[in-house]
């Protein structure tokens, strides 16, 4: 944190809207909200001091997390107010689903962290990313933390929005469209379908080597939607039909949804048990009846 001077204050009124949300760390007080800055606030701000119950006060900046999702990967799959904060805010953290047309949208004098996890160095990552999160939103800088999807859908957004609330940082979810739902509707594949499906369930392919999940409740969702799970993917399959899923049931491997590179492999859970599909890179799979549809919505017809 650094005491407020008049430029910092007027750098922060781009980010949010700052009419609303503006947040102070006063010192001596916890916290001071300033629910309706108006400029004469800033005016009085910007003198670095405060009247407050009868004292005057010094005031200090902190900065502010935004949880950014970045949707599944082509820039204008961006909600609105994700591509405008991002736009806007000093710091951006990324990883590595983030695309360059994604990073683009940032301002142009952002500095920009890469801050991708690879296997094996996960927790070490993490802790850096902690650190950073702290180290530029203590220093009163916004910081947009962009992550793949949705940021609360296995992104581990909620453990960085925890430690930033610890620390009395401000935090703003900006939901994002997660691959999980986009990917599989992008290549004409309907999680649910009137008489086909009625349920869905998302569920992760990535859990410690050597040992397996219990896949039962698995076997009765209707479609079952699996991110991360390309590498482990014959043991999924082997495990399914092991819980009750048919070996004819069709399978889709979508990778780089959303992306030109986008590449779809149908086929089904016995063939994928036998080893016998090739899938390259991050990709969303599905199991279900749904995936017949995609033959209806993606073939021309006439
Ligand atoms: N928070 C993200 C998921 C992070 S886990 C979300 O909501 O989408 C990362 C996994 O998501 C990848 O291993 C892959 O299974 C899936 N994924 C993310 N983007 C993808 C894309 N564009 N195409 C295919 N799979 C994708």
């Amino acid at each position: 944190m650094r005491q407020g001077r008049a430029k910092d204050l007027l750098a922060l009124t781009r980010v949010g809207r700052p009419s609303k949300r503006l947040h102070y760390l006063v010192k001596g007080f916890n916290s001071l909200k300033v629910p309706h800055a108006t400029k004469t606030h800033f005016g009085k701000l910007c003198g670095l001091h405060y009247s407050c119950a009868g004292k005057t006060i010094c005031f200090m900046e902190v900065g502010k997390l935004f949880l950014i999702g970045a949707g599944p990967g082509d820039a204008e799959l961006l909600t609105v107010k994700a591509a405008r904060v991002l736009g806007e805010c000093d710091v951006v953290l990324y990883d590595r689903l983030t695309t360059p047309e994604v990073l683009a949208l940032a301002r142009p004098d952002a500095q920009l962290i890469y801050v991708g996890k690879h296997d094996g160095e996960q927790e070490r990552e993490q802790a850096r990313i902690f650190a950073l999160i702290l180290q530029h939103a203590k220093a009163g800088r916004s910081v947009a933390r962009l992550k793949g999807g949705d940021p609360l859908v296995f992104g581990r957004g909620a453990e960085e929005w925890e430690l930033a609330l610890e620390n009395g940082i401000p935090v703003e979810l900006i939901p994002g469209l997660s691959s999980a739902i986009a990917v599989p509707g992008l290549a004409g594949i309907p999680l649910t379908f009137r008489e086909v499906s009625r349920s869905f369930a998302v569920v992760t392919g990535h859990w410690k080597t050597g040992t397996n999940m219990d896949w039962t409740p698995y076997a009765r969702v209707d479609t079952l939607v699996i991110l991360m799970g390309t590498k482990q993917r014959v043991l999924i399959a082997t495990s399914l039909i092991e819980a009750g899923r048919a070996a004819s049931e069709p399978v889709a491997f979508v990778e780089q949804g959303s992306m030109v590179e986008q590449r779809v492999v149908e086929t089904d859970l016995g063939t994928v048990a036998k080893g016998q599909v090739e899938v390259n890179g991050p990709a969303v799979m599905v199991v279900g009846e749904v995936v017949r549809q995609r033959k209806i919505l993606t073939e021309p017809r006439l």
